[in-house]
């Protein structure tokens, strides 16, 4: 099932042609709307005439989130405040956020991607949408929201938090799409079992989440916990908002949607374009965009792209899930790390809640990390020697991934916080 058929299944020769064409009317208005641009070009002496095509990708400049605070509010927008008609800004952790800006026209792209995307999770018009994103100044829940309207699928904007209500409106609404962060399905879930709420009474089929890294387990932990298919959607704010890129049925990556989106993947570190297959740092050129189009924009989430041709019948490129970021990614020892990878290993060896934290001192100079994973109740009641046979599987399998040794720390189920957003994985508290 497509929602827009014919651009989903495009030949790739076809879609070239598209992001050329598309491509090239970028760069002229870039180059006469923007100041920022037009001095990017100036001082590495390239024309808008030098880009003929995605060939030519390599010659543009990168743009960065600090390019965007640096021209905060408006500084990179291509199109006069007449013509925006939504402002979205994404909380900085120092200072100034960045800000996005939509006209029309960018609202209208971002409600055709998105019901590609729920059509792609197994949405329909007659699909009861909750979305438990928060709704604000963050893109959040409204990327979602425009695409089950535009898909005539009836949507319930909840926004995030309060549980019980969330539970209250998932069954007396028959909600049959649930789209929020993994994390939070997984704390819904535990929660509509304490609670008493079968899964009969539900009539949930389908769960697009995303916003936070999350693995392949815990993905089985979220489809049989809540008897759905649960697909991973990606997108961020300086982008467009959720809906960039979407899991088909096939699970074998989500599809980016090219003919809005020029994906590349560079080495963080030296910045080459790297073949597609490499593990690297995804960056984006858009070539729809009105408000604020940019140029190779580094996001920073380290990931791998497929172009072989997926089973759904979808030829846009598939991007594997975010394995990490390339500036949040601990150094721990010198070793990369990553929590996507710790968290894999601990819900492959089962026993353990999808629960867990990273806690990194230093003494000396010597970092040490430490795990705390929630078990199961059943284990927790279990004898003192299991527990510990269980301690000593976790360490060896962690120091078999990572090449590093750890302290595993088996706490009491429930004692982890819980987070109704993004989890909060590490605790770094080395003053680096
Ligand atoms: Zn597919």
């Amino acid at each position: 099932m497509y929602w827009n058929e014919k651009i989903e299944t495009i030949s790739r020769d076809e879609l070239n042609y598209i992001q050329n064409e598309r491509l090239g009317k970028m760069i002229r208005t870039i180059y006469h709307n923007v100041p920022f641009y037009r001095n990017k070009f100036q001082e590495i002496g390239l024309k808008p005439d030098d880009i003929k095509g995605i060939d030519d990708l390599s010659k543009l400049p990168f743009t960065t989130k600090n390019d965007l605070r640096d021209n905060y509010p408006y500084g990179l927008f291509a199109s006069p405040l007449s013509q925006i008609i939504r402002l979205h800004a994404s909380s900085g952790t120092t200072g100034k956020p960045t800000v996005v800006g939509y006209t029309r026209e960018d609202i209208n792209t971002w409600s055709e991607l998105c019901a590609r995307a729920l059509v792609a999770a197994g949405a329909d018009n007659t699909s009861v949408v909750q979305i438990s994103y928060g709704y604000g100044l963050f893109t959040g829940g409204f990327g979602l929201h425009y695409g089950a309207e535009h898909l005539g699928a009836s949507v319930i904007p909840i926004s995030s938090g309060n549980t019980a209500r969330q539970e209250m409106l998932m069954k007396d609404f028959h909600t049959t799409v649930l789209a929020c962060t993994p994390s939070y399905a997984i704390y819904l879930a535990d929660s509509l079992k304490e609670n008493g709420v079968s899964l009969d009474e539900l009539h949930l089929k389908s769960g697009i989440f995303g916003a936070e890294p999350w693995s392949e387990n815990m993905r089985r932990e979220i489809e049989t916990k809540l008897n759905i298919s649960a697909h991973d959607i990606y997108g961020l704010s300086e982008i467009m908002g959720p809906g960039v890129a979407i899991e088909c049925s096939c699970k074998s990556g989500m599809h980016i949607w090219e003919d809005h989106f020029i994906p590349e993947i560079i080495d963080p570190v030296t910045l080459e374009t790297l073949p597609i297959g490499s593990l690297g740092e995804l960056v984006f050129t858009t070539i729809t965009k009105e408000g604020l189009p940019l140029l190779r924009y580094r996001t920073r989430d380290l990931t791998v792209l497929h172009d072989d041709v997926c089973e759904c019948g979808r030829t846009h490129i598939r991007m594997e899930r975010i394995k990490g970021r390339s500036d949040d990614m601990l150094i721990i020892r010198g070793v990369n790390v990553f929590p996507s990878q710790i968290e894999s290993v601990l819900l492959d060896i089962g026993d353990v809640e999808p629960h867990y934290q990273l806690i990194v001192t230093r003494e000396g100079n010597m970092d040490n990390l430490e795990i705390q994973v929630e078990v199961t109740e059943n284990l927790f009641s279990d004898k003192i020697s299991n527990l510990a046979a269980l301690e000593s599987k976790i360490k060896n399998k962690i120091s078999s991934v990572l090449q590093i040794n750890s302290k595993i720390t088996l706490v009491e189920p429930k004692s982890i916080p819980r987070s109704e957003g993004k989890a909060k994985r590490v605790i770094d508290k080395r003053n680096i």
